[in-house]
């Protein structure tokens, strides 16, 4: 799934304006456009952001996009279920590390150990907790920063062992945020990974390095690489389906764009 672009604006022009509308009890802005290249009224919600868009043929009809919308009200309303409430990294926050919904509470580093970085696992806690040190409003950067560098750690350990296993070496590993993605590689042997895999089970961390390994010997998706990737992961269809039942979810957390 590819996230497009979308303008995020708040300006009011003759082509566009943003009007309020209840939706299922609750304010929804709906932003009316006109296109002149539309033949009918379209009504559009983004599925990563929860934007509801109305494409009017012209800005004279702009004034009875929101009556469409208005008709629209259970189709919208369908499509915002749908979306995932994002999560942001911050105290207080539920989030996922490695399966497990960790709390993020703050935290002073005894002394002594502040040299090993201002977050950490709290292993007193009576429910699994992530500690953050310093400032709140510093909080979600540094939990951020964190669940890339662990995500980074065991995503190269995995490629170190499935590397020698297969025979190949990759040229280098980057750790991104893609939209549509877990993992990726190059014809250039780079391998690249999303930093949310360390959300998930490790199961399916691993299951998603090993994947691309595989593809440093065959770069297609016939049977000799299932094959191979088979020998490395026996039963890959319980990572493969976690990822396509869960997969959505791990976006909520930290959205890379701010809604609305
Ligand atoms: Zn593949």
């Amino acid at each position: 799934m590819d996230r497009k672009k979308t303008k995020n604006g708040s300006r009011t022009t003759a082509h566009a304006k943003r009007e309020l509308l209840k939706i299922d009890g609750r304010t929804v802005e709906i932003i009316l456009r006109a296109n002149p290249r539309a033949r009918r009224y379209i009504v559009k919600v983004d599925p990563s952001t929860g934007e509801v868009f109305v494409v009017a043929p012209s800005s004279r009809s702009l004034d009875r996009a929101l009556d469409f919308a208005r008709k629209e009200r259970s189709w919208i309303a369908d499509r915002l279920a749908d979306i995932p409430v994002p999560v942001p990294l911050a105290i207080g926050a539920p989030i996922l590390l490695r399966g497990v919904e960790h709390i993020v509470r703050l935290g002073e580093r005894a002394p002594g150990e502040a040299r090993r970085g201002p977050v950490w696992i709290d292993r007193d806690a009576a429910r699994p907790t992530i500690r953050v040190s310093g400032s709140p409003e510093h909080a979600p950067r540094r939990v951020l920063d964190w669940l890339k560098k662990e995500a980074k750690s065991r995503i190269d350990e995995n490629v170190v062992h499935y590397a020698q296993i297969v025979g190949m070496r990759p040229k280098r590993i980057t750790i991104r945020d893609t939209s549509s993605r877990w993992g990726s590689c190059s014809s250039t042997r780079s391998l690249s990974f999303s930093w949310r895999l360390i959300m998930a089970p490790p199961f399916v961390l691993d299951y998603v390095v090993a994947h691309e390994i595989c593809h440093l010997r065959e770069m297609n998706h016939g049977p000799r690489f299932w094959r191979l990737c088979e020998s490395l992961v026996p039963n890959m269809e319980k990572p493969q389906s976690w990822l396509s039942d869960n997969g959505a979810w791990l976006h909520r957390y930290a959205p890379r764009r701010a809604v609305m």
